[in-house]
């Protein structure tokens, strides 16, 4: 890292923060509160994520890279809701003012901003370890939320994307899985910058196409067992149909199996929707430029049942990330 600076709290905000450009927020950065009035008609989806050095992300871990990803995981909660982004504001404690490193962490934060068209509004700045926590505000028209509550029996099961990738990555970094240079590159491209699907979850909100969504953070069973859960329903998931990413599609069929069913930071969608809705679905996805694959199906019967190409039932043995139990 280059030699600590002495920039002030303020010359820090004002420099790398603030921006030339006229927002959509009725009062921006500088007072003691940001102002947002939501569209005529519109709720505000709200939602927080952080992340924690050694935690989230590896210490010295590209800034760019970390500024993209600290708001792409906000940008995937409000995907998971069918919300279209707005605004959010950015917590960062830092160890120092490291210009190099708020240049990069603001471009690569910034860039992703720009291209969904969500403003930063305030925030606070303080030193500390490392640590980012973003908090998101996107809209959607009064009832159009896509819960993790309301799947119902009969619904089919989508993934956005690929998955597995990501955690492939960690796999190689970790050196418990041999990875070419390429092949480690290309999947880490997955855990470095995922891409949140606004575009998709927003569609399939408006258009009344889903039931109920989440992203995939934590590993899809472990996600889509929160939709179970609050759905009070069951599922049979085909862990064969599930989209590995292409790095992982070239491992062997039991790795592939796991890092795609459980593998974790892969934030894609995993929602359901009513059989009737699988053409507009299929469209949506080549709209949006985002492919949706069917992988099961939502049940009565509680329990996730695992099951192969040939519907033979897999005990795969995964288990989903929890912060407090690893
Ligand atoms: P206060 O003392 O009232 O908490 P601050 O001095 O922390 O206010 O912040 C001054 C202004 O700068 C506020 O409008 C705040 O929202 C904004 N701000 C502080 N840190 C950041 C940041 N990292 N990104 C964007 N805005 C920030
Ligand atoms: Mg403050």
């Amino acid at each position: 890292m280059a030699q600590p600076d002495n920039l002030s709290e303020f010359d820090l905000i004002k420099q790398y923060f603030v921006r030339q450009r006229a927002g959509r927020a009725t009062l921006g950065i500088g007072d003691d509160c940001a102002l947002l009035t939501p569209s005529a008609g519109k709720q505000f989806a709200i939602s927080s994520d952080m992340l924690v050095e050694d935690r989230h992300f590896f210490a010295g871990a590209d800034p760019r890279k970390l500024g993209h990803k600290s708001l792409a995981v906000n940008l995937s909660d409000l995907a998971a809701m069918g919300a279209r982004p707005v605004a959010f504001t950015l917590a960062l404690a830092l160890p120092q003012a490291d210009r190099a490193w708020l240049a990069g962490f603001a471009a690569g934060l910034f860039a992703l901003a720009d291209a969904h068209d969500c403003e930063l509004i305030g925030g606070d700045t303080t030193k500390g370890p490392l640590n980012i926590c973003i908090t998101v505000f996107g809209e959607l028209a009064p009832g159009q939320a896509l819960r993790r509550s309301h799947a119902v029996p009969g619904d089919d099961i989508w993934i956005s994307g690929t998955v597995g990738d990501a955690r492939l990555a960690l796999a190689g970094y970790r050196m418990e899985q041999s990875l070419s240079a390429e092949e480690l590159a290309s999947a880490a491209v997955r855990m470095h910058t995922p891409t949140p699907r606004v575009a998709l979850g927003h569609a399939l909100a408006e258009n009344k196409l889903a039931h109920a969504a989440i992203d995939i953070s934590d590993g899809l069973v472990g996600d889509l067992g929160h939709i179970l859960k609050a759905s009070q329903v069951g599922a049979t998931l085909d862990v064969d149909a599930l989209p590995a990413g292409p790095i992982l599609a070239l491992q062997d069929t039991g790795l592939r199996r796991r890092f795609a069913a459980a593998g974790g930071d892969d934030y894609e969608l995993c929602f359901t929707a009513p059989a009737a809705s699988r053409a507009a679905i299929a469209a949506l996805a080549i709209t949006c430029g985002t492919p949706a694959t069917r992988v099961g199906c939502i049940e009565a019967e509680p329990g996730l049942r695992l099951v192969d190409a040939n519907g033979v039932a897999l005990d795969l043995r995964l288990s989903s990330f929890d912060h407090f139990s690893d």
